[in-house]
């Protein structure tokens, strides 16, 4: 069947049906024709063209299952072009996206694909299961025979990875696709005039860069007091592109923060377990045994002192702690990776959590509420890991909590002590971080030196 044959066909239906109308309408009447029917033969022409099984007609959003094949067609009398495309396996592609509140059970129903086939594909394999966990705004593609019955379900996980569920006659086979990512090496090198965030984004760092250098820095940096204009910074990272486009926003690989002349040199190490963690570039962490504070957004209401005059018991009564004034049921984290060695009341202090950190070090939390739930004496707690809540239990005259740090069982101001760094790279790693280390420290090096060339140039 030839396209202009049908056109010829319709167009002349119209002039014998509608001879009386005016021609307005009549000329009204072939466009919708022309359009019509091109609409109608399309596919066909696409066959005979590309000799490529069937058209994809995508439906977005309402879904109902698509007549392919026409009846106006059925209704031809050339049989032999009808059965050629009856022949043709004919794919239906029905794309779905995910809404607020569905599962996959209630799209197979928006679908009107089989419950069966539903429980054939999440019980396939581990891969199967991952249909189960749908993101709400993602894609899922349908691919149906001319039965209705489905051959393919597809999901773009993200960028990179895509699942695909196959039909292999009454069962699904389900794999993972994945895009290779590339990954492009950039540095930058900043000067701070006003701010962090501004002077990042000048150099042409995206927030999310910036934020992860404050990260990498903040143990040894107070952002937010600290910062000089003139501090200096220069960054070497990764941009991941997965067809061309950015995927993710970038990974600080080395970095280096001059703060009021003082120079922090940091470098990425992938552990053995796929981790990644900053060192300097002798191999000592950056990040610190001990937060400085158990406490989000506390204000300090007593500070360690040894000569305190005692506020409920009214006499000269050392302070070996800090306080923070906070509403009650703030959450109380432990400042360092420890086990808890008491958990109850303890006189004047009230709930009480003592924590030990190695051999030396022991961190006490005071005043509490109450407890977090399914810790106890001996349970191990990980650093910033909620351990109570703030209260005014025992001698308190509002709610706050009473935090004390002891080096060998000598209390020390927790504001001003130095902390401990956190664990250095193993002795076992040490020859594999140093290996990985060195190009990352010359990438540094480099970009430092470029930019600083570039600055002299201009
Ligand atoms: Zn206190």
């Amino acid at each position: 069947m030839k396209s202009e044959q049908l056109l010829y066909f319709q167009i002349s239906v119209i002039f014998v049906k509608k001879r009386t109308l005016n021609i307005f309408v009549l000329a009204l009447g072939v466009l919708f024709t022309i359009s019509a029917s091109y609409a109608l033969i399309a596919p066909d022409d696409d066959l005979d063209k590309n000799a490529v099984p069937a058209p994809e007609i995508v439906i977005s959003d309402n879904i109902s299952t698509p007549d392919v094949s026409t009846p106006q067609l059925e209704s031809l009398p050339e049989d032999q072009a009808i059965d050629e495309i009856a022949k043709e396996p004919t794919v239906t592609t029905l794309t779905h996206r995910i809404k607020n509140g569905e599962n996959l059970s209630v799209i197979f129903e928006k679908m009107a694909l089989s419950k069966k086939d539903l429980y054939r594909i999440t019980h396939s394999n581990d891969l199967g299961k991952q249909f189960a966990h749908l993101r709400v705004g993602k894609e899922l593609i349908a691919k149906t025979d001319a039965e209705g019955q489905l051959q393919e379900l597809i999901y773009r996980k993200n960028a990179i990875e895509t699942l695909i569920a196959t039909r292999h006659s009454d069962n699904f086979d389900v794999t993972i696709q994945t895009k290779d990512i590339k990954t492009q090496v950039a540095s930058t090198k900043g000067t701070i005039q006003s701010s962090l965030f501004l002077d990042g984004k000048k150099a042409g760092l995206n927030d999310n860069l910036v934020m992860r250098l404050a990260n990498i820095f903040a143990w040894d940096i107070d952002f937010a007091l600290n910062l000089r204009k003139g501090d200096q910074f220069t960054v070497v990272y990764e941009k991941h592109l997965v067809d061309g486009q950015q995927v993710d926003d970038g990974e600080i690989i080395s970095a280096e923060f001059v703060n009021q002349g003082q120079t922090f040199t940091a470098v990425r190490f992938i552990e053995p377990d796929g981790s990644k963690h900053y060192y300097t570039p002798d191999g000592k962490s950056l990040r610190k045994a001990f937060l400085r504070t158990p406490v989000a957004f506390a204000r300090i209401s007593s500070p360690f002192n040894l000569h305190r005059k005692h506020p409920v018991l009214n006499r000269i009564r050392a302070h070996k702690g800090v306080d923070y004034a906070a509403r009650t049921g703030t959450p109380v984290k432990t400042t360092g990776d420890g086990r808890i060695i008491f958990r109850g009341r303890k006189g004047g202090y009230g709930r009480t959590v003592v924590v030990k950190h190695g051999q030396k070090y022991t961190t006490l939390y005071a005043h509490l509420s109450g407890f977090k739930r399914g810790l106890k004496t001996g349970s191990r707690v990980k650093q910033g890991q909620v351990i109570g809540y703030v209260g005014q239990s025992g001698l308190a005259t509002g709610p706050h909590l009473h935090y004390e740090f002891r080096i060998n069982g000598v209390h020390r101001n927790p504001l001003t002590v130095k902390l401990p760094h956190a664990n250095p790279i193993k002795k076992s790693l040490l020859a594999e971080f140093k290996a990985q280390a060195q190009p990352l420290l010359a990438q540094l090096n480099k970009a430092k030196a470029s930019h600083l060339l570039a600055q002299n140039q201009q």
